[in-house]
């Protein structure tokens, strides 16, 4: 049989046995033209969810014929006679899928395949088409363009038919945006046959590869693993040749690519650790088992089975830019998005695992999905599950919730800052910080369980790490009065803390502000009267230090120690340091320096015999040590090096 095409490219001549058959080409209807064109000229890299899309409508249409098996007995097969078969010729370059489902006549194959009209994707196309070569096709083509997504990699695709109950089959012919044309011919069995003739490879796209046995089977267990039906295949395999030794024979076999039952359709209580540790080491490309497994099958507003990880390290991309954050989408068992960022929040973003449910469509858009109110409840659902798990973890095995915490807790802790603290009262009991009492770890609640009764207010530190905090001079004398300091040791601590204000009713207190209220009333008295004595010298301290700090004062808090840096004002020391290293700080934010000598050290009495000269060479020692002692730089080190020399 000859094909021609005429060049008006409307009237297919078709010799046949020496009879000239003229059959008019028929034109797709205006949409569908548009989403073929798109197709056929698609830049999107993912080409190879054609396969996905085909097999899940062979999927669908051998859902129908079964359905219909169950009550209708002239419905010959069983349930194990349905499935899907891929052939692959590499000379022909073809890729052929076939499914004994439903079929279609010849008006079905007309209005299905002639009038595709996905309006979702249509309508996204043109709200984004200003700008001519923009990816559009790339967005859309992530969410399911259906029977069209052929056309990114055939040239020409044939769909032979045959209806359920019908004696004659049909086959759909197109090369293309000018038409189809639909023939009469020989079926024999109801089901669909799809021929693709793949496209000749160009220096972008090796189209080749969709015709070799690897590659198909690694698309067919990437994207349709859970179809129900079997997915066969021939496969040949090299195997030893029984007759000449050292030699390889070629071994053909029929084999199932898919493994037919999505793990999280099964009961809880068929699937074992290793079940799901596999799964999720295989799935997420993870050497280590995950910490934590869960799994749900959710009933009511939403009906969805999730199954959901929390992977032991980082995923080795996590802290770059190309991390991308979410959960696989399934619809029934197919799936139709990799990565469904809006069912994990931010500080979720560590989370690996999927969501399947009967309520999405498999061809919603991105656009769509995003205003899916299904999606929404049901992403919801996943937080709080998520939440309630980790509360689990924290109150039954404390070990593993702290290895978790030191690994993940930076992004709870961003997550009780994020958004104006939005999430700050159902994330801030599941915060673990190093603190001063020796038992390790503590929650902001157990913290409050032990606040002695003259305690009202939670203490923390800041600093680099949990041993620099332990060294501040400030430290001490909060711990003489028996009270517990948590030890901020990440940078957005302070900011998280302050989102949330106070816990239980009471308010949080950085010890290394000057405002510290620890003392009585006669302890205030008496540091008050101190101060105004000695304020001519202090203002002169202050004076020499030209600027650089907000005020000098003197202190009965520092126990044992001469100097230390306080602050006053909103922001701490800590917080200016990450405000000024925020990319596009201009460096203008300064903490209210306030320099505290200790009234009861030695040196208080040296400075108030010191003479002028003296007095400012001390002053800038002092002032170097105490930024020393905060984590500050000093701006001229060796000035303060020699000072020290000179003196000694
Ligand atoms: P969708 O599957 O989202 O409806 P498609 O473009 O993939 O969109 O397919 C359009 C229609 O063509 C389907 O709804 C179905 O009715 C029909 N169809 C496609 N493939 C087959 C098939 N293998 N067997 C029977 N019907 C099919």
């Amino acid at each position: 049989m000859v094909i021609i095409i005429v060049s008006t490219l409307v009237l297919t001549v078709l010799i046949c046995k020496n009879k000239v058959i003229v059959m008019r080409k028929k034109q797709f209807k205006a949409e569908s033209k548009k989403l073929l064109d798109m197709m056929i000229n698609s830049i999107y890299t993912h080409k190879e969810i054609f396969i996905r899309e085909l097999i899940s409508n062979a999927s669908d249409a051998i859902d129908k014929l079964y359905f219909r098996s169950l009550t209708d007995d002239s419905v010959a097969l069983s349930r194990d006679d349905f499935k899907i078969n891929i052939e692959l010729d590499k000379d022909a370059r073809t890729v052929i899928i076939s499914d004994n489902g439903i079929g279609m006549t010849a008006e079905e194959l007309e209005s299905n395949l002639g009038t595709i009209a996905k309006s979702g994707s249509l309508n996204f196309k043109k709200e984004n088409s200003d700008s001519e070569n923009s990816d559009d096709i790339s967005v859309i083509g992530q969410f399911g363009v259906g029977f069209y997504s052929a056309f990114m990699v055939a040239d020409r695709v044939e769909v032979v038919s045959k209806a359920f109950g019908e004696s004659t089959a049909h086959k759909w012919l197109s090369e293309g945006v000018d038409g189809y044309t639909i023939e009469e011919c020989e079926k024999a069995d109801a089901g669909t046959v799809i021929t693709l003739h793949i496209k000749e490879d160009n220096e972008n796209e090796s189209y080749s590869d969709y015709l070799e046995q690897y590659k198909i089977s690694e698309l067919v267990k990437k994207y349709s693993d859970y179809i129900r039906y079997p997915i066969c295949m021939e496969m040949s395999h090299q195997v030893p040749d029984p007759e000449k030794e050292g030699e390889y024979i070629t071994e053909l076999s029929v084999e199932t690519l898919n493994s037919m039952v999505p793990l999280w359709r099964k009961s809880k209580s068929e699937i074992k650790d290793e079940d799901y540790n596999e799964f999720y080491k295989s799935k997420f490309m993870d050497y280590s088992d995950p910490v934590c497994v869960i799994h749900s099958k959710t009933e009511g507003q939403a009906t969805f089975d999730a199954l959901m990880f929390i992977p032991e390290n980082p995923p080795y991309d996590y802290y770059s830019k190309e991390y991308e954050k979410g959960l696989q989408l399934y619809s029934n068992g197919v799936l139709i998005m990799d990565k469904c960022a809006d069912l994990l929040p931010d500080y979720f973003s560590f989370v690996k695992g999927l969501v399947d449910s009967a309520d999405l469509s498999l061809n919603i858009s991105r656009e769509m999905l995003q205003h899916d109110h299904q999606l929404k409840i049901i992403a919801k659902a996943i937080d709080k599950k998520l939440k309630n798990e980790l509360k689990k973890m924290l109150s039954n095995d404390r070990e593993k919730y702290e290895k978790f915490f030191k690994t993940f807790g930076l992004q709870l802790k961003y997550g009780v800052y994020a958004n104006y603290g939005m999430e700050k009262d159902s994330l801030k009991d599941l915060l673990v910080f190093e603190s001063s009492n020796a038992d390790g770890m503590t929650t902001l609640k157990e913290y409050v369980g032990r606040m002695a009764d003259s305690q009202d207010s939670i203490y923390y530190a800041c600093g680099d790490s949990v041993q620099k905090i332990s060294m501040l001079p400030q430290l001490d004398a909060v711990k003489e009065k028996g009270f517990e300091v948590l030890y901020f040791t990440d940078e957005v601590d302070e900011f998280a803390i302050q989102m949330l204000m106070e816990y239980d009713g009471k308010k949080f207190a950085n010890i290394c502000k000057d405002d510290l209220d620890l003392s009585t009333d006669a302890e205030k008295e008496a540091i008050a009267k101190k101060n105004e004595e000695s304020k001519e010298l202090l203002d002169k301290i202050k004076e020499a230090l030209g600027g650089e700090v907000a005020s000098v004062k003197l202190s009965d808090k520092l126990g044992s120690h001469p100097v230390s840096l306080s602050t006053e004002g909103y922001v701490s020391l800590e917080m200016a340091k990450v405000l000024n290293s925020m990319p596009g700080a201009n460096q203008g934010i300064k903490a209210q320096l306030v320099l505290e000598i200790n009234s009861k050290h030695p040196i208080a009495a040296k400075l108030s015999s010191a003479d002028d000269d003296m007095l400012k060479k001390y002053a800038s020692l002092l002032y170097s040590s105490a930024r020393l002692i905060a984590g500050l730089d000093l701006e001229n080190p060796t000035e303060f090096s020699d000072m020290i020399a000179e003196l000694i």
